[in-house]
Formats: structure tokens, sequence, C-alpha cells
């Protein structure tokens, strides 16, 4: 399987090379050169299956050509060590909790299949990688223990200096080993922007093998189709349609939701739920896309004002604006609207994080809309993640998750930097 550019069809390359440089070099995503579909008996077979076996077979399709049979086993138990329970909220609406990984986020999935095919990439080379990672919570815990004690990857995580809840903070502050982190004067855009400019320094990388474990990298954002297909095939067969809705920010995960239907899953809409950094949604809506400073809102995950995979949202409709728009719908929400549906659906008895309450407020709305429809929203973290925010709007005391609970226990070790490009570059120089 070959990777190009969104912005140029004719740069390709390999995958060791989309997984190890992550952007191209015009800073375009990189995205399959084909994109292979499943056959009607597979797809009728998904029920039978394992979430292991589902992804043998997805995988199988996407990346034989590069790799083994033993090494796509080894990639997908490595990545599918926890399950991804589908549980009915109401009539026809379920919750897909994706949070029983390491870190309680869905982004273990991504960053577990990342780090095991970076290894795998590496391992007859002697040369360091370092994996630059910009996150706004989430991202560095799943990365930072995902990479954890990995041989010959080295990962720098830059965070944005209190606007990360301090349990995120935790979880990849008190690593230590082959992780560092960063704490940058600034907001989370600031960090993106410095990773991006490392990424295009000459000088830098002529020197280190730099590479990025965002969503933007394939081997993060592909992994994250498989628990569509595992989704779908628990669902009823009840002859209704399916929508998917998905708290974006970055907007790979539903990005990964529409490669799996351009793999042949049936599904029929998506829903597209941000807070109010409305950037997408405005655009579904017929607004320009357009770029904007990023907002607070308690999910701070999803605090994004340039969202990394928008180029692959177009991708996948083949630049079709008309077709990406009839399919994925918009919604965006207030912290309030937030807090609302959380208090709505636990008295219903379901306690939901502020993150999966953005996917099911646009999934609510959707189908208010649509009838025949079941839905899906992904539950995208742990509510216990962001237990000062779900205590507070439900006014209730949460059971920190063991996992988690031991987090709190480490020691904070960061170095502080400003938002200026060439202290960062100094920073990394300091490694040649
Ligand atoms: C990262 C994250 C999101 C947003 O996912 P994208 O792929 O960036 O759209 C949503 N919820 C949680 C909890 C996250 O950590």
């Amino acid at each position: 399987m070959k990777f190009y550019s969104t912005n140029n069809s004719a740069h390709q390359v390999n995958l060791a090379e989309a997984v190890i440089k992550g952007l191209a070099p015009d800073q375009g995503l990189y995205m399959p050169t084909e994109i292979p579909v499943l056959s009607e008996d597979l797809l009728n077979k998904l029920p039978e299956m394992t979430f292991q076996e589902i992804g043998y077979e997805v995988i199988g399709a996407l990346f034989s050509s590069t790799l083994s049979q033993d090494q796509i086993k080894e990639l997908v138990d490595h990545t599918l060590t926890f399950d991804a329970p589908l549980v009915k909220v109401e009539d026809d609406v379920y919750s897909l909790e994706l949070f029983h990984g390491p870190t309680l986020a869905f982004k273990d999935f991504g960053a577990r299949f990342c780090s095991k095919l970076m290894s795998m990439l590496m391992e007859k080379s002697d040369r360091t990688v370092r994996v630059l990672v910009a996150t706004s919570g989430d991202t560095g815990s799943a990365v930072a223990n995902g990479f954890l004690g990995v041989d010959g990857v080295e990962v720098i995580i830059l965070f944005p200096k209190g606007k990360v809840s301090e349990l995120q903070e935790k979880q990849f502050t008190t690593l230590g080993q082959n992780i560092t982190a960063l704490e940058i004067d600034g907001v989370f855009d600031d960090c993106q922007k410095l990773v991006k400019e490392a990424f295009l320094d000459k000088d830098l990388n002529e020197k280190l093998l730099l590479t990025s474990a965002n969503s933007i990298n394939v081997a993060r954002w592909i992994p994250q189709c498989l628990y569509y297909f595992y989704a779908f095939s628990r669902l009823p067969k009840n002859g209704k349609k399916v929508a998917f809705a998905v708290p974006s920010g970055n907007f790979g995960n539903i990005a990964a939701g529409i490669l799996a239907q351009r793999m042949g899953l049936p599904i029929d809409q998506f829903v597209a739920a941000t807070n109010v950094n409305k950037v997408v949604p405005d655009y579904l809506n017929g607004a320009k896309f357009a770029a904007m400073a990023s907002i607070a809102t308690i999910s701070n995950s999803m605090d994004v004002g340039n969202p990394s995979n928008f180029p692959r949202l177009l991708a996948l409709y083949d630049n079709d604006e008309k077709t990406l728009k009839n399919n994925v719908k918009g919604y965006f929400y207030s912290d309030q609207e937030t807090e609302v549906a959380m208090q709505k659906v636990k008295k219903a008895g379901y306690t939901m994080d502020p993150h999966g309450a953005v996917g099911y407020l646009g999934l609510s709305d959707f189908m208010a809309e649509n009838s025949d429809y079941q839905g899906v929203f992904l539950e995208t973290a742990h509510p216990g993640k962001f237990r000062e925010t779900v205590e507070r709007a439900l006014d209730l005391k949460l059971e920190l998750p063991e996992r988690l609970a031991a987090f709190m226990d480490g020691k904070k070790k960061v170095e502080a930097m400003g938002n200026d490009f060439k202290e960062f570059k100094g920073y990394l120089k300091g490694l040649f």
C-alpha cells in the first residue's frame, strides 16, 4: 500500500516513510492511494467474529501488501487488549465505550497501534526516533503510556501550561524513562505550531529522526476504524439506518469512521459534534472553512481551533464537498448545554463525560430531525478523567478507577518553555 500527500497526489511513499515522517514534506497529510473494499460475505460475518478477528481482517485488507500475517496479528493483539462495549442508553441510542484502555481514553487504540508499528518498522535500524507530540490532554497520556519503554523511540510531549487537568498532566509528566514533557507558556495551538515548525526545519531534520504520533500520523489514525466495524456489527439488525456521532477536535476519529464507510461498512450518516470550537460544523453548515483561535471549554480535549485532520475529510470524499456535507452533519454545543445533557442522561442511569455528552447531543439532535435511525455516540473518555467537571455538574462523588488513581501518586517532572520556536529549536539541538 502506498500513501499520497493531500497537498500533492503525485507525492507517494511507502508505509514506513509515511509513519516515520508523520507529515508529508509539503505539510500534507498522508492518505492511502487505494482504499480496499471488504466483501459482502465478510461484512455479513462480522457479528459472529470477535473484536480481534475483525481487526485481523480489516488491518489485513489495508496492510497485507506491506506486513506479514504474523506482524498483522501481533499489531492487532497488542492494540486490542481491552474491549469497547456498546451500551444501550435510550431506545435506538447506544454509547460506544472507548475508554477501557490503560489511560481511559479512546486514544489508547491509536497510540498502542502506532508504537508497535513504529518499533516494527525501526527494528533493523540503529537510529533513535524522536516522537514530537502536541497535546491538549489525552493525546499526551495515551502516547506516553503507549510508547513507555519502547526501544529506539524517545517521546517529547508539548502541552499548554495550565490548560490541562491535573490528572491528565500526571499521566504524561510522571513517567520518566523515554518520555519528556515540555510545559509551553501558550495554548494548544501554539504547541501544535511548534511541532509543525520542527518537522519543517532543515537543520533539525538533517540530524534528528523526528516524527509525530498525533492523529495526523497514519499509524494513529487508521486503527481507529476498527471499533466502527465492531460497534456496527453489535447493533441489532432491525432494518434501521445507522448514524455515528463523534465528539470531535482534530477530526481524526470521525475521519477513521469515514474510512470504515469507504471500506464498505454501511454507515448511513455521520454527525460531527463539537464544543464551541465550531470551525467544522460552521463549514458543514455552509460557511467557509476558517481556522480560529481555540476557546477553553469543559470538553478540553476538543478545544481545537484549526482541526488538523480536516483535509482528510475532503480527501475521503474525493474532494466532493457536496457529498461530504450530505454525509456528515455538524452540530456544536456550549458548556451549559453539555452539562444539561449529562444531567438528563444521568437521571436515566448513565454517566457521560463532557466529550461523550457532546456526541450524545449531536446524535439526539440529528435523530430528532431524521426518523428510522439507530445511532451510536462515541464515549471517548472515562468520566473519571474529567472528575471535577463531572462531579460538579452531576453533584456526586466519582470513584476514581484504580489505574487512574495510581497516576496521582507520581511526581510531576517537566521542562518549562515559551511558545517561541527559537527556544524549542535550541532544546532539540541539545539532543544532537
Ligand atoms: C482527542 C479527543 C477527542 C477528539 O478526537 P479527534 O480525533 O481529535 O477529533 C474527543 N474526546 C476525547 C476525550 C479526546 O481525548
